[in-house]
């Protein structure tokens, strides 16, 4: 099967005549069925995704099929759709089907997507390398021996392995970014506030957000302005129309903007725990930067080691208040050895969740509780708007912070499952998005001497979606 890298070469393509919807659908199924091993699915939805590609099919024949006609989208497990089930990878939520479509779901079947599945990930979205997973590990699109990264990484190899064409993804500490670096491809996480997280099942409320996961810079751009826009059931977003779809023909020199200035953070290049092929590609694309006329700044940020504590400690509190509704009482699992009321919270909710999210209640309770909620979350809360007031300090005199995504490649299964605090450091450059609500993507930039991507990570002012597309189709021209 030809593969297309935007949705604007399918539409052509289909309506050349030389595809179809149902072709399309039926090439990718037979790609998950092939590819069953990397586990990134954890239900197809084959026949509803067939009977909709035919009626899409004609929708375009007839001239009135929407922006999206001949996008087959797979959903992470954490978004609700309606009369589908949605699991987070859990066992809590054993047997619950949904009773009402996500917004940003929604918006995307009315522009005419055909979604094909749910998509594994960790469990409750907790995790960097998929390991968390109650239904088993995802394995990454260019090594099954190592971890396609977390938490949406089912959506990423999904995506990189040729089982759909884009899919969407959830990012509470770099949960699109980094998958998406490990196998080599584009995940956004828009600014706070930008994509309804009305019916994206919370982890932590205050750093949710929903983002596309896509072969191209375009898609990611067109999904996002499909998905964006004001959404009365969450008032938590900007208060803004949806934003334009971004043009590679707007972007760097035509916006007039041939010098770009990016800053990039000291501790990023000279960090002992960085891979030194990260390290080595990442500065070789610096020195090409500066060759084409752009600016690099070096700035210290005395506050890198703040950031991964920071942000587990909010977040853990905000999971351990979320998650508190998984009781056994209305959604999903309910332990069979309960006998009365209390036997049946502790019993489901000792039975229904995995390790780490028991973890991260335990912490978040911890965090929240009264003799300790000035030592740990109000401290963080300062230290979170620090870093906010940090973040935009920095962004005042550049036009994006640039930074690998991550600082390895993919690791192998296992290698960092014993040991929660290495695995949370995979986090490190991506959780300041996050703390910060500022828009960060990731793009595929270049791969290791055996054949494993790596991402750079760009990251502009809260708000600035569309010129972060602008830069990033600026540095795309010199990835290797
Ligand atoms: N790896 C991070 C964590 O474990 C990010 C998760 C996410 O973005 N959902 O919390």
């Amino acid at each position: 099967m030809k593969s297309f890298t935007q949705i604007s070469e399918i539409r052509s393509a289909i309506e050349s005549g030389s595809t179809t919807c149902v072709e399309l659908v039926g090439n990718y199924l037979s790609v998950i069925e092939s590819k069953k091993d990397l586990n990134a699915f954890l239900e197809v939805w084959d026949v509803e995704a067939r009977e909709r590609a035919a009626e899409i099919d004609l929708k375009i024949k007839a001239g009135t099929a929407g922006p999206l006609a001949g996008a087959v989208i797979a959903l992470k497990d954490n978004m609700a759709y309606k009369g589908h089930k949605v699991s987070n990878s859990s066992k809590i939520l054993d047997g619950f089907e949904s009773v009402f479509t996500a917004t940003a779901v929604q918006r995307l079947y009315d522009a005419d997507a055909i979604f094909i599945g749910r998509t594994n990930c960790d469990e409750f979205a907790m995790g960097a390398s998929n390991e968390n997973s109650a239904f088993g590990p995802v394995k990454n699109a260019f090594d099954p021996e190592r971890v396609p990264g977390g938490s949406s990484g089912g959506s990423a190899v999904a995506v990189a392995a040729g089982m759909c064409h884009a899919a969407l993804g959830s990012d509470t500490g770099g949960s699109i970014r980094q998958p998406a670096a490990f196998n080599g491809i584009f995940g956004l996480k828009p600014t706070y506030g930008r994509i309804s997280r009305w019916g994206l099942l919370a982890y932590a409320s205050s750093f949710d957000q929903i983002g596309p996961m896509t072969h191209s810079l375009e898609d990611c751009a067109l999904l996002t302005s499909i998905m964006s826009g004001a959404d009365g059931q969450d008032a938590s977003m900007l208060q803004e129309n949806r934003i334009p779809v971004w043009q590679k023909s707007n972007s760097a020199e035509v916006a007039g903007f041939s010098k770009l200035r990016f800053a990039v953070m000291k501790q990023a290049v000279e960090h002992e725990g960085i891979d030194p092929e990260v390290a080595e590609s990442f500065k070789t694309l610096l020195s090409d930067l500066e060759k084409a006329g752009h600016e690099i700044t070096y700035f210290d940020f005395p506050l890198l080691d703040h950031l991964v504590p920071a942000y587990y400690v909010l977040t853990t509190a905000e999971a351990s208040s979320n998650l508190s509704r998984y009781s056994g009482m209305m959604y999903g699992f309910r332990s069979q050895n309960a006998t009365d009321l209390e036997s049946t919270y502790v019993l489901s909710r000792s039975e229904g969740f995995g390790p780490e999210v028991k973890r991260r209640i335990m912490l978040g309770t911890f965090v929240l509780s009264s003799d300790q909620y000035d030592a740990y979350y109000e401290k963080a809360q300062k230290v979170r708007r620090i870093i906010q007031n940090e973040t935009l300090k920095t962004l005042e005199s550049a036009d994006a912070i640039l930074i690998p995504t991550t600082s390895t490649p993919a690791f192998k299964l296992g290698e960092k499952s014993k040991d929660p605090v290495s695995m949370y450091l995979a986090d490190l450059f991506t959780v300041q998005a996050n703390l910060a609500g500022n828009p960060a993507i990731s793009i595929p930039m270049f791969k290791t001497q055996s054949g494993l991507p790596m991402g750079v990570q760009l990251m502009t002012k809260p708000g600035e979606d569309i010129k972060l597309f602008d830069l990033s189709s600026e540095v795309l021209k010199f990835s290797k």
